[in-house]
Formats: structure tokens, C-alpha cells, sequence
């Protein structure tokens, strides 16, 4: 994270609205190349086409379980999501490329992969700093929800 250290999130507000757009897609395209990167790991416990909640009947209400499409990215709950395609998900969706449910979490604890569970922990807390943690939306929307929470007028007052 050091070269994305220029800039802070107190001091966002400080610098045009298209400078702070240009930074929080540069924090994002870091943290989502780290979150596919631990999608690759199987801390799912996808096992015959099945993540470990579908095989232990944990869905929570509404996911599905839908089947891997082979894609990399996690894909098993996202049902009724409208960026669901029969390829798996469409956009760049950092929010949900790290969220477990808790049948992830007791299936990493019980592997013993206390590193990736720390991984996830890591990219949702710096994205939290900078309110990139929007579940179902595609990049742009995600920047642009982050840009929202900016008070840009601080600036002049
Ligand atoms: S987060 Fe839970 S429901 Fe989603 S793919 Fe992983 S194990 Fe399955
Ligand atoms: S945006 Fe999220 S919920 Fe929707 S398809 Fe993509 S990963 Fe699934």
C-alpha cells in the first residue's frame, strides 16, 4: 500500500473530486487484484461443484447455491443478483469477492487457513477506510458510492 499513501482518506476532500476518483480507482484495483487473487485458494471448500455451505445445508435465505460455471471467482451466493450471468458474476464486485458466510469461516478455522481468513480481514478494513465495501455493485458503482461519502465543499470552508 505504500505507493497509494500519497493521499489519505482525511485528506480526500482536499483535492478536485476527479484527482480523488482517480485515487480511490487506484486503492480499488489494488485490493480487487488481491481479493481474486485469494479467490484462488479454496477457502470455500468447493468440493464437486458445491461450496462447503451448500454441502452442510447453510445457505443463508435467498442464496441458492448456485453451481460453479468454472469460473475463478466465487460465485455460490449470488442469487437474484442482477450481474449473475451463466458464466458467473460480470463486474469487478470487491465487496463480494471477499465476503464469507459463516460456514466459509468455520471451514477456514478448521483447515487451519488463519493466513487467508486474515488476508480477507485486511482488504475489507482498508476498503472500509475508503467505503469501497458495497455488496453487488460493479466498480463504477462502487467509486461512485465512495465519492458520495466525500464532502468535497470542506474544502472552502
Ligand atoms: S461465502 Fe459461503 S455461500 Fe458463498 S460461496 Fe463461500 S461457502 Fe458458499
Ligand atoms: S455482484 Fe456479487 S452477488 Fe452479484 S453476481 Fe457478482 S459476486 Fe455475485
Amino acid at each position: 500500500m505504500k505507493t497509494l499513501n500519497t493521499l489519505n482518506r482525511k485528506s480526500l476532500y482536499k483535492v478536485s473530486p476527479e484527482r480523488a476518483k482517480k485515487f480511490l480507482t487506484k486503492v480499488f484495483d489494488h485490493l480487487y487484484k488481491r481479493a481474486v487473487k485469494l479467490t484462488q485458494v479454496n477457502y470455500c471448500g468447493v468440493s464437486c461443484g458445491k461450496c462447503v455451505a451448500q454441502r452442510v445445508g447453510k445457505l443463508f435465505p435467498g442464496q441458492s447455491g448456485i453451481p460453479d460455471f468454472g469460473s475463478s471467482v466465487k460465485n455460490r451466493c449470488c442469487n437474484g443478483c442482477k450481474y449473475l450471468t451463466k458464466d458467473g458474476c460480470s463486474v469487478e464486485a470487491l465487496y463480494c469477492r471477499i465476503w464469507t458466510c459463516g460456514a466459509a469461516h468455520q471451514y477456514m478455522f478448521s483447515k487451519g487457513m488463519l493466513d487467508i481468513a486474515h488476508k480477507l480481514e485486511e482488504i475489507k478494513r482498508i476498503g472500509d477506510i475508503y467505503s469501497l465495501m458495497t455488496y453487488r455493485c460493479s466498480k463504477e458503482e462502487t467509486i461512485k458510492s465512495a465519492l458520495s461519502h466525500i464532502d468535497f465543499s470542506k474544502k472552502f470552508s
